[in-house]
């Protein structure tokens, strides 16, 4: 299937008047997929460091692991060990918004994480849960310490539900474990989340009875949230939104005419970077996709299936003749909002004991400069992944460059060396437009487009659906987690 699928793939390359060799220099995304496997064992010879020191990781999810790996063929003796609490920790977590349209099942994105850690590396299959950063150690739940030399923080992200009013009993969970009380809660309920994989298995259901439904001619109000906080994939909340549209219009036109869609952002943008923003509210406007901005969802009554909004704006107060500005004072109405389909996309957080630890920033994530991704101000911790304080990138993406980042610099560091290696924020976010259209929003720090391929990235492309569909999984899983693309 994968021949027929890189076959495909080189067509549309081609008619994109791209050659599979352009390709493999250009397609940084999907790149390792295409390579054989002699090829693959070349691209990863790396020249291996003998300098020694004792690793710790926390966290053995996309980041953890892969950091790991590549460690592990860095160092001629690596000493590296991973804390991780769950078995199943290496979750292909895109595949979520699948999963949430009918397109994958849960199956199709959860592993035994035991098959992902590197041959030589120890397993704790524990919770870190205090630090001790001026004496190197850590302490995991048993009590037990850990020392080390160096300290990677690869946590992810916690989702807070428990921050939306009637969804606390749901609390802090993690997108693929605890889902216990989120299934209790939202079943039934018209209301779910993809971030969570069985709350994406609930999407589903939800959006096939919103379907049926709308087929038998039931006029329907689906809403879509996105929070005030940072969260992991900017773009999820509005895939399924496409998504669902998709699979309306694939019921029929009747059917799609009777769900009124709605999109709640909580800023003031539909997308940080311009030329996909606009990109975005044209391909809204195409498919009659409603959008409010500066709408953060705070409650949800699940009974009488309404979700409140606290909409924002600014108005002008004061004027300051001397600096010649007004001081803007924010105004807050309170909105509430039937729904019979509600998309919630969570805040979400770092896991507290970590983000309220001794390593942890004032407001919660793992503080790190920028571009080293060392910590601001223990020298021998790095963070990468979702949990690390960077203005951009809490993507798999992302992780894909960072990790090679961390794993130069720190090798630098024991080496003595500058730490030279930077990362430039690069993230991507395929934008499922439809089923068989992605839009890829590949952008850095610069916050302008950094496609690719020559291109235009604003473009809806058949092409980017068969990389998202068909090769981002596997070249997660065996490019990534092996710490060679
Ligand atoms: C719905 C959805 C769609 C997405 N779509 C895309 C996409 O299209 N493209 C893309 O690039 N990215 C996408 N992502 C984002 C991507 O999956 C994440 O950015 C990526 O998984 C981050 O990796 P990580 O290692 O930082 O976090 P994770 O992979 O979440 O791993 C963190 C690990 O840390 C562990 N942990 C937590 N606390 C502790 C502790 N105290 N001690 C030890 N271990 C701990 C957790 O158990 C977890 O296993 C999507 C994510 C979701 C949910």
């Amino acid at each position: 299937m994968y021949d027929d699928m890189i076959n495909e793939m080189e067509k549309e390359l081609k008619k994109s008047g791209i050659s599979r060799r352009d390709a493999l220099k250009l397609l940084g995304v999907g790149g390792a997929f295409f390579l054989t496997k002699d090829e693959l064992n070349a691209a990863s010879k790396l020249q291996a460091s003998d300098v020694k020191a004792k690793i710790v990781i926390v966290g053995g999810g996309l980041a953890g692991i892969s950091t790991a790996a590549r460690l592990t063929s860095s160092l001629s003796s690596p000493d590296i060990t991973i804390i991780e609490p769950n078995s199943k920790s290496v979750t292909y977590q895109p595949g979520n918004t699948f999963i949430g349209a009918g397109i994958y099942s849960k199956e199709d994105v959860i592993y035994e994480t035991k098959n992902f850690i590197p041959s030589g590396v120890n397993f704790i299959a524990d919770k870190a849960v205090d630090f001790d950063p001026i004496n190197n150690n850590l302490t995991i739940s048993s009590g037990e310490k850990i020392s080390y030399d160096y300290l990677i923080v690869t946590a992810g992200v916690v989702l807070d539900f428990a921050k939306i009013k009637g969804l606390e009993e749901i609390g802090d969970i993690y997108t693929a474990k605890d889902s216990a009380k989120l299934n209790q809660i939202f079943k039934n309920s018209g209301a779910s989340s993809i971030y969570n994989v069985d709350g994406a298995v609930i999407t589903w259901e939800n959006m096939q009875k919103t379907m049926e439904n709308a087929k038998n001619g039931q006029k329907q109000n689906a809403i879509f949230s996105h929070p005030d906080t940072a969260i992991k994939c900017g773009g999820a909340p509005k895939k399924i939104m496409y998504l669902m549209n998709a699979r309306l219009n694939e019921v029929s036109k009747k059917a799609r005419e009777n769900v009124d869609m709605t999109f709640y952002a909580n800023s003031s943008k539909m997308f940080s970077v311009k030329e996909y923003e606009e990109a975005i509210i044209k391909q809204y406007k195409e498919r009659n996709m409603n959008y409010n901005l500066n709408h953060n969802l705070i409650e949800v009554n699940l009974k009488e299936k309404t979700a409140t909004f606290d909409k924002f704006w600014d108005v002008k107060g004061e004027y300051d003749p001397d600096i010649e500005e007004y001081t803007m004072i924010k105004k807050h109405k309170f909105v509430e909002v039937p729904y019979d389909f509600l998309h919630i996309s969570p805040p979400m957080k770092a896991a507290p004991e970590i983000g309220d630890s001794e390593i942890g920033s004032a407001r919660g994530w793992v503080p790190v400069n920028k571009e080293t991704l060392q910590h601001v101000k223990y020298p021998n911790i790095f963070s990468l992944g979702d949990i690390a304080a960077v203005p951009l990138g809490k993507t798999g993406g992302s992780v894909r460059k960072q990790y090679k980042v961390v794993v130069e610099n720190i090798i630098s560091l024991m080496e003595g060396k500058e730490l030279e290696a930077k990362y430039g924020g690069y993230t991507v976010c395929p934008i499922i437009t439809d089923i068989g259209k992605v839009m890829l929003a590949e952008f850095d720090y610069t916050m302008k487009p950094t496609p690719s391929f020559p291109l235009d990235p604003t473009q809806e492309r058949y092409i980017w659906w068969l990389l998202k569909y068909y090769i981002l999984k596997p070249m997660t899983q065996y490019g990534m987690l092996s710490g060679k693309a």
